[in-house]
């Protein structure tokens, strides 16, 4: 769970107070939507980490179900014709394509949702 302080701009896994600043100021969670305006303002870019979350999500379901899939199609056509080499290959090109589909959507919207982060003056968080 990251959060952040207002005060110094800092971020930290978890807490309930500012390490850093006097006082108790309290932490804010970067997850939470009415929090999210104030991402653009901390020292330390933590919102590469949040936009990978669901290219990763998307990616990952493409890897998951691209076989099975891909063995529904060669199965459901075998049974109809008899053809192997054709329905492998549409099987094996179902895989392919769904994998590969995923991943570059992913990328894609990875992308997208980076557009408005400017990472020049800033150490992104991408681990
Ligand atoms: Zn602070």
């Amino acid at each position: 769970m990251v959060k952040f302080c207002l005060q110094c701009k800092s971020a930290f896994w978890g807490g309930q107070y500012c390490p850093i600043c006097p006082g108790e100021i309290e932490l804010l969670d970067a997850a939470l939507p009415e929090n999210k305006k104030y991402l653009a303002e901390l020292n330390i870019d933590v919102r590469p980490k949040y936009y990978a979350r669901s290219s990763m999500l998307l990616s990952c379901f493409g890897f998951v179900m691209a076989l099975p899939l891909g063995a529904f199609v060669f199965l459901r056509g075998l049974a109809s014709s008899g053809n192997v080499e054709l329905w492998a290959g549409i099987g094996i090109g179902t895989i392919v394509f769904i994998s590969w589909g995923c991943w570059y959507l992913s990328h894609r919207l990875f992308d997208k949702q980076m557009e408005g982060v400017e990472v020049e003056d800033k150490e992104p968080q991408l681990d």
